[in-house]
């Protein structure tokens, strides 16, 4: 461990080496002032590396005194916790107190005595030990807490987004809509929701393989996440290839006019579909309800009318937009 001893007197300084050295403390730094002490310290880098891990500092000296160095010292948040002990002669005893203050840990009589000198050096010098382990355990820990809060949020997101599309899940949806119903509810807002289906997937995914399936649904479930635009609203896969969005304070009209785009904008991806009996393209049909929700009544009410509008669309044809009655 270091010592840095700070004394303007040349005979002091070497006094003090000299007992420090005899006991085994053969890494000592000298300064005939608290300035070079600051350049030795690296004073004004506060990432500067600094392996001093205690200071020794005479209370006279010209310039600038052991005292204000010592406060001057405890403002750098790199070299706070380096332990100070002031050397002072009888006559300066009644500066100790402004030492103290000053963040001094303890204070060595002139003429210094081998066993007083060493006794302080040795408690001052263990001291900076367990905090020097304090502080690595604390970023150990910090840097656990760290990880486990990235890991967290990971987990979060897994839990909430689906896997294959990036885009919430129906579990995400199943509390969002409950949240929104509530919501609604008690706002007396009207709350709407749309299901959506891609039309014959089936022959899709048979003609054209599981793989170009699964991509036809990531670029659906994409282009209705860019399409929902509002705070409030939420896309979600619904199962296989059945998606459905939330829509907060909007109402039957707005959502139509949502649906509506949704269809528009599926159509536009012109995902070539040879084998669909509605078109060349990949389409999507959609199912729209909308309500204020009653005290008495429950969000699976409006999904099974939604549902219901859905499957009124595929009977009529496909690629379109049917509302519940
Ligand atoms: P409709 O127009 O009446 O909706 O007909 P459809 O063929 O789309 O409906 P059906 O329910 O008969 O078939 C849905 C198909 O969607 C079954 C399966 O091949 C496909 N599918 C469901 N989930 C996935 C998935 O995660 N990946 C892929 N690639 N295909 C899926
Ligand atoms: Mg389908
Ligand atoms: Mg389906």
């Amino acid at each position: 461990m270091k010592i840095l001893i700070v004394d303007d007197s040349a005979p002091n300084r070497y006094g003090l080496q000299s007992i420090l050295m005899e006991a085994g403390y053969h890494a000592i730094e000298m300064a005939t002032s608290p300035f070079e002490a600051f350049r030795l310290l690296s004073f004004d880098n506060p990432a500067g590396f600094v392996d001093v891990d205690l200071i020794l500092m005479d209370i006279l000296m010209p310039g600038m005194d052991g005292i204000e160095a010592c406060s001057q010292i405890k403002t750098r948040p790199q070299l706070q916790h380096i332990p100070v002990i002031m050397i002072t002669s009888q006559t300066e005893l009644g500066l100790l107190d402004a030492a103290f203050s000053a963040g001094a840990m303890d204070y060595i009589v002139k003429p210094v005595q081998k066993v007083e000198l060493l006794a302080r050096v040795r408690s001052a010098l263990t001291y900076k030990e367990q905090m020097d382990n304090l502080k690595a355990r604390e970023e150990e820990l910090l840097e656990v807490t760290r990880k486990l809060e990235v890991a967290y949020e990971q987990l979060r997101q897994q839990s909430t987004l689906d896997g294959l599309t990036g885009i919430a899940n129906r579990r995400h949806f199943d509390e969002y809509l409950d949240v929104e119903w509530k919501r609604a509810q008690r706002d007396h807002k009207t709350l709407s929701l749309i299901m959506a289906d891609i039309d014959v997937f089936k022959n899709y995914n048979d003609n054209y393989g599981h793989q170009a399936g699964d991509e036809c649904l990531r670029k659906v479930a994409a282009r209705m996440q860019l399409l929902l635009k509002r705070p409030g609203d939420l896309v979600a896969r619904y199962g296989g290839e059945e998606f459905a969005a939330v829509l907060p304070e909007t109402d039957l009209t707005g959502a139509v006019r949502v649906a509506e785009k949704i269809r528009t904008a599926v159509e536009a991806l012109a995902i070539t579909h040879a084998y669909s009996i509605v078109s060349d393209r990949v389409t999507i049909s959609l199912g729209v309800a909308a309500t204020i929700p009653t005290y008495d009544g429950c969000c699976e009410e409006l999904i099974k009318k939604a549902d219901q509008a859905l499957y009124r669309a595929k009977q009529r044809g496909r690629n379109r937009v049917c509302v519940s009655k």
